[in-house]
């Protein structure tokens, strides 16, 4: 396992497709969340915002989306949405022991039902207030809905609902059921799971929790600018955070915009310029462990009072 990143290799890449089960890719190989150890933070990005994690222990498994199609059901066989580009990389059978399943927002490509009937329902679900019925009813018996500010619990994990620029329905007549980032805390290691957002500033906030690892939705912007960030505002809300690492999600694996599959890691590359060093786990499928040392720099600390400065000046 390596730090850092393999951007260039990544950037170019448009991943084995789900028509290429003849040639199962080798990501199987190289992924085993069960050997994870649990005295550290250990992350794989599993395809667009899924993200699996041992948080010190904690076994996590954020947003998961396995299907090969993510949309409207209409019947059990067909569904009408976008195809998966990028083959799963670790089939929900391989997971391993799983305690808690994070739910940003009720979006399709967020809350997808048959992929949380694949999942063990004895974890705790943490989910929006107002998107606990569509998990329950999947056999989920501990669900958790978080407003804003609220914190939860789960075996010293704890995780505490924060805000974004987004919006909640799961369908345009529905009802609002919430988005939420989350903070997760556990052994004084802080880390943020963003949701879906176009740019804001509520980011700022967080710049004295020390945060050290954030994941953004990098994708999905042209035209949805209203509602997800381009990589250039994903870079400026990473350094408002404050948080040390950049962990770019939403991207790569289904098309839910305008933009060609490889621009938002390209764009976010070119915004990092010299600190691209800073983006981690940007190869879907490939872990990446989040080091011991906690690199405190002068010049985003600098950047954050930079900010708010220039913030209080307005
Ligand atoms: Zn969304
Ligand atoms: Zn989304």
């Amino acid at each position: 396992m390596q730090n850092g990143t393999h951007l260039a290799l990544t950037c170019e890449r448009t991943g084995p497709t789900t028509t290429d089960t003849a040639n199962p890719p080798e990501y199987e190989a190289r992924i085993d969340p069960t050997r994870w150890p649990d005295d550290s933070l250990t992350v794989a990005n599993l395809g667009h915002s899924t993200l699996l994690m041992n948080y010190f222990g904690v076994r996590i498994i954020a947003d998961p989306v396995f299907s090969d199609k993510i949309g409207v059901a209409l019947g059990r066989w067909l569904t009408l949405g976008p195809r998966r580009r990028m083959a799963v990389p670790l089939e929900p059978s391989r997971i391993g022991p799983l305690s808690t399943v994070l739910i940003t927002h009720a979006h399709l490509d967020h809350l997808d039902l048959p992929s949380l009937r694949r999942l063990p329902a004895k974890a705790v679900a943490v989910v929006c207030h107002g998107g606990a019925d569509l998990v329950k009813s999947l056999g989920f018996t501990d669900v958790r809905e978080l407003k804003w500010g609220e914190s939860t619990a789960i075996d010293g994990l704890r995780v505490t609902a924060f805000g974004a620029r987004h919006w909640g329905r799961r369908f345009p007549w529905g009802k609002d059921r919430g988005y939420n980032s989350y903070v997760l805390e556990k052994d004084g290691t802080r880390a943020l799971l963003a949701c879906d957002s176009a740019y804001t500033s509520m980011f700022l906030e967080l710049a004295p929790l020390k945060l050290r690892l954030a994941a953004f939705s990098v994708g999905g912007y042209n035209p949805w600018i209203d509602h997800h960030a381009n990589p250039e505002e994903v870079w400026a809300m990473f350094q408002d955070s404050g948080a040390e690492y950049l962990l770019p999600i939403h991207w790569g694996t289904f098309k839910l915009s305008k933009e060609p599959l490889g621009e938002p890691l390209r764009r976010l590359a070119d915004a990092a310029g010299a600190q691209r060093s800073r983006i981690v786990a940007a190869e879907i499928g490939k872990p990446w462990r989040l080091p011991d040392t906690q690199v405190v720099s002068a010049y985003w600390r600098d950047s954050f009072s930079d900010r708010r400065a220039a913030e209080s000046a307005d």
